[in-house]
Order: structure tokens, then C-alpha cells, then sequence
């Protein structure tokens, strides 16, 4: 049995200075490149869609509306959670002099992603939403530079649907306990 579950909408930042535009070829570049080239060398880039500063959703590895991560599905974003989750990515994060992560979402970015994370939820939901920084391996990472407990409370997404850290424990044992084969996952890093 694999347990492929769609289980976790991770949401990220591109970890570039305020007002930067960061394209949709940006990421793939960046992250499927190989590392003597300057890039990560990944054979998938680590989000399924970007948001652009003008607010502008596109889609950067294909998914199905189903309750599923396939293979062909999964995109890079959190070492350990990329095989039951779908990852998020708006453009910015950290401050101008790309010193410090800010919530530098615009207030187009901030309409989208509301309307993208409710739209998920409506589709799944089960779904737990989540910021990187909160991931069970987020090293200390800042992303996605805003609380998003708090965010997702400030725009009334139902508490069921907001990730805690417990979450991914109570899962994990549940995980290890019936299945023999682990979820897909690529053994790369993230983002
Ligand atoms: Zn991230």
C-alpha cells in the first residue's frame, strides 16, 4: 500500500528582494540546472505554482484534481512532505537589501493566494495548510516569511484546515504503522 495522500498545501516564498520579479523559467533554471551550471540540480523544480507581483498565477508542474500526489505531480519543496503535498510559491520574501525576510506579499499576491488556498481547501477538504518554516524538516528556515497560522486565520480558513505541528507526527505514525512502501518522494532538499 502507498500512501500518496494529498494531505498538505505548503506554502512558500521565492526568497527574493522586495518589488524583484522572479518568472515561472527563474525557478525551473534555478532549481533543475546542474549545480556546476549554478543551479540545484534537481530533476523537478520545488513548487507547483508561482504568484507573480501583478497577482498573476502560473503554473509550473501540472497537476490533477484528484486527492493524489503522482509521481509526475510532485514538485520539491520540503524534504520528507514533497510525496503527500503540493507546494506554493509567491515572488519576494526578503527585505530590498535581501538582508532579512519580510512579508513582502502585494496586495495582488495577498488576493491570489487567498483565493488559491480556499479554492485548494474547497477541492480537498481535508487538506492542512502550512508554511515551510513550520515543516517538521524546516532547518530554521524563514519561509515564507509571514505567520501563516495567523494569516490563515485573518481571512477565515476554518481550523481544521490549519496545519499544527502535531499534524505531521500524528500522520507520520499512522504512516509507519500500516504501510510498507513509503510515500513517492525524491531525496533531494528544498526550498
Ligand atoms: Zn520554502
Amino acid at each position: 500500500m502507498t500512501n500518496n495522500k494529498l494531505n498538505y498545501l505548503v506554502l512558500h516564498c521565492t526568497a527574493t528582494p522586495e518589488g524583484r520579479q522572479v518568472s515561472k523559467d527563474d525557478i525551473i533554471r534555478w532549481h533543475t540546472s546542474p549545480v556546476n551550471q549554478g543551479g540545484r540540480g534537481w530533476n523537478r523544480p520545488g513548487y507547483a505554482d508561482i504568484i507573480y507581483l501583478n497577482g498573476d498565477l502560473v503554473n509550473i508542474i501540472p497537476f490533477n484534481t484528484d486527492d493524489f500526489v503522482d509521481q509526475w505531480e510532485i514538485s520539491n519543496g520540503v524534504v520528507g512532505l514533497n510525496g503527500n503535498s503540493r507546494h506554493i510559491v509567491y515572488a519576494g520574501g526578503m527585505d530590498r537589501e535581501n538582508k532579512h525576510p519580510l512579508d513582502t506579499r502585494t496586495k495582488e499576491q495577498l488576493a491570489t493566494l487567498e483565493v488559491y488556498v480556499k479554492y485548494t481547501i474547497k477541492r480537498h477538504p481535508k487538506i492542512l495548510v502550512l508554511g515551510h518554516n513550520e515543516a517538521p524538516n524546516a532547518n530554521g528556515k524563514a519561509c515564507p516569511s509571514f505567520n501563516v497560522g495567523e494569516w490563515l486565520r485573518s481571512i477565515g480558513v476554518p481550523e481544521e484546515n490549519i496545519y499544527r505541528k502535531a499534524d505531521t507526527e500524528v500522520k507520520k505514525e499512522s504512516v509507519a504503522s500500516t504501510a510498507t512502501t513509503t510515500a513517492p518522494e525524491t531525496n533531494e532538499t528544498d526550498v
